[in-house]
């Protein structure tokens, strides 16, 4: 793929790494020039980022300033010297940005989840090389993300990224979304010349957290960092627990260990720190499925206490272990070491459905104030 290094994006660009800060939302111009003048002040980024059409989940949420503040941003492009980046969902939007005279366009894990919105988003495009950041998709699709990234780029776009910013979890995991790391890596393998960033925001949903994602990012060698950074966080008008303050940005950017930062050296991970990297995403994974399973057995035992079912039933336990085993097999498990373990989470999953059974008979029997599940 035709992919021009970040170092050449823009003249005397700064990326070694690539910072990129700023609100979730432009809310107002005072605002999106407030954070501007913190994050000069504080640890001033090569690129200030800030959403004027926001995708929300649910219908009611702020959606955004939108064309409005286009200007607010030209503002802090002139004003303070930062490049600045917008995310576009469509046709509409690319225009009014190309117009406007934003930098950098990025594309956001739901537009990038949807293949239609992506080629009309790449129409747009067509033709006017304007430099583009490609999120993944929601879902932990590699080929989905490296689909949009063949659309834009089949756009004529040659100024190219990526930005990790995680998965969304079916279940509640201690991340907002899920990292899996294992994902951008096999990503750079694939693309080799492809820089990738990572949005330490939205993958920890929290504040605190995003420090320690900064950090892990930075381990893997990723080109840069997109993070959300807000004057007021309790006060935003979205993602308000995620965003940092730009003194906590500027903490956060003191103390990161960037151990080697080569835009153009995309082999430089090293292997064998590679492949921990990946058995460290995949265990922590396993313990969130583990969870999850744990958390339906509570349920299996709050169900059979109302229903009056046994705890346990033979025919069912036999046909777990039958037919996991058998898919182990197929998967080249090894077929004692599959049964150890589903006997292990078994008589976990016993326990603690006894364990919800019990205190709800407690209950029932007015004795003492249990609740299921503490
Ligand atoms: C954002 O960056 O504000 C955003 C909406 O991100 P994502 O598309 O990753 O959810
Ligand atoms: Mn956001």
């Amino acid at each position: 793929m035709n992919i021009i290094p970040l170092n050449s994006w823009f003249e005397d660009f700064k990326c070694d790494p690539l910072l990129i800060a700023g609100p979730c939302s432009a809310e107002t111009e005072e605002q999106v020039i407030e954070i501007a003048s913190q994050l000069k002040e504080n640890a001033p980024p090569s690129v200030y980022r800030a959403g004027l059409w926001k995708p929300r989940t649910r219908p009611g949420s702020f959606n955004g300033v939108g064309m409005k503040g286009l200007k607010w941003l030209i503002r802090v492009k002139e004003e303070f010297g930062f490049k600045v980046t917008v995310e576009v969902a469509s046709p509409r939007h690319v225009e009014a940005c190309l117009k406007a005279g934003i930098d950098i366009f990025w594309v956001g894990a739901r537009s990038v989840s949807n293949p239609f919105s992506v080629d009309e988003i790449a129409e747009a495009l067509q033709g006017v090389d304007v430099p583009v950041m490609i999120k993944n998709p929601l879902n932990p699709d590699i080929d989905l993300w490296i689909g949009a990234i063949e659309r834009v780029a089949r756009a004529g776009v040659t100024r190219i990224a990526a930005i990790h910013r995680g998965f969304s979890p079916f279940e509640r995991t201690r991340y907002r979304n899920m990292p899996k790391w294992e994902i951008p890596i096999e990503l750079r393998r694939r693309i080799s010349n492809l820089p990738v960033l990572c949005d330490p925001s939205h993958m920890a949903g929290d504040a605190i957290l995003v420090n320690e994602l900064a950090q892990k990012a930075m381990d893997l060698n990723v080109h840069g960092l997109m993070t959300e950074v807000h004057h007021d966080p309790p006060n935003a008008l979205s993602d308000n627990k995620q965003q940092l303050t730009p003194d906590r940005y500027r903490e956060m950017i003191n103390r990161l260990i960037i151990r080697k930062p080569n835009v153009d050296d995309p082999g430089s991970i090293n292997d064998l720190e590679e492949l921990r990297n990946q058995v460290d995403s995949i265990d922590f994974q396993i313990v969130e499925l583990i969870s999850g399973r744990m958390k339906i057995s509570d349920q299996l035992g709050d169900y059979k206490y109302r229903n009056n079912v046994a705890v346990l039933q033979m025919e069912r336990w036999m046909e777990i272990l039958r037919t996991r085993i058998k898919h182990s097999a197929k998967l080249g498990i090894d077929t004692d070491f599959a049964e150890k373990l589903l006997k292990l989470f078994h008589q976990e999953s016993i326990r603690r459905q006894t364990e919800v059974m019990r205190k709800l008979k407690a209950r029932a029997n007015g004795s003492g104030n249990n609740t299921v599940g503490d």
